[in-house]
Order: C-alpha cells, then sequence, then structure tokens
C-alpha cells in the first residue's frame, strides 16, 4: 500500500509532540522597572532593571508571574513548545478534516 504523505505527517506530528510535555501557557514578557530603592543604580530611571515574567489567563483573568533570572531560558522554550503544540495541533485537525471530506465523498 503506498504511504499516504498525510498520515505520515499526522504521525510525525504526534510522535514529536511528547518532546513538548514541559510547555507553558500565555506568553513571555520582558519588562523593564526602577526597584524603587534610592542609592540603586536604577534610580536614574535610564538604567532600569530587566524583569521576566509569563503572562497567563487564570481562569479568565490575566496573571503575571516572575520568572527568575535562571529559569528564563528554560521557560523561553516552555512558552515556545505551546506555540509548536497549536501549530501542530491545526495541521492534525487540517488533515483530519480533509479526511472527512474524501470519507463522505466515498460514501
Ligand atoms: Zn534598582
Amino acid at each position: 500500500m503506498p504511504s499516504d504523505p498525510d498520515l505520515d505527517l499526522r504521525g510525525r506530528l504526534i510522535r514529536g509532540l511528547g518532546s513538548l510535555r514541559d510547555m507553558l501557557p500565555g506568553s513571555f514578557v520582558e519588562r523593564k522597572r526602577a526597584c524603587g530603592r534610592p542609592n540603586c543604580h536604577c534610580a536614574d530611571g535610564k538604567q532600569l532593571h530587566t524583569q521576566y515574567q509569563i503572562s497567563v489567563l487564570v481562569e479568565g483573568q490575566p496573571k503575571a508571574f516572575n520568572v527568575p533570572a535562571k529559569l528564563v531560558e528554560q521557560v523561553r522554550k516552555q512558552v515556545e513548545m505551546r506555540g509548536r503544540f497549536d501549530a501542530a495541533a491545526a495541521t492534525i485537525c487540517g488533515i483530519n478534516l480533509k479526511r472527512l471530506l474524501k470519507q463522505k465523498e466515498d460514501q
């Protein structure tokens, strides 16, 4: 039986989802801020601190969670995983819809 390129793609995407198991929701945000200490270098309003956050909807409400510097690269990657997961899901759904429409035609 000749292989169906759509099914090959679907299989590859499904098998790839396991590598996205650590995905995180929301978006990764980089903010500049002053800490408020009068003697800090940020007090001039120019050399601000960089603060990293993930911005997430929790029960419909936007929430921001601080990300410690040592976790920034990890969290950034985990948030990107969600995008890849969504893209894979959209492609898989597209393939399945196409197959459904084909199935209907064949009946
Ligand atoms: Zn400061």
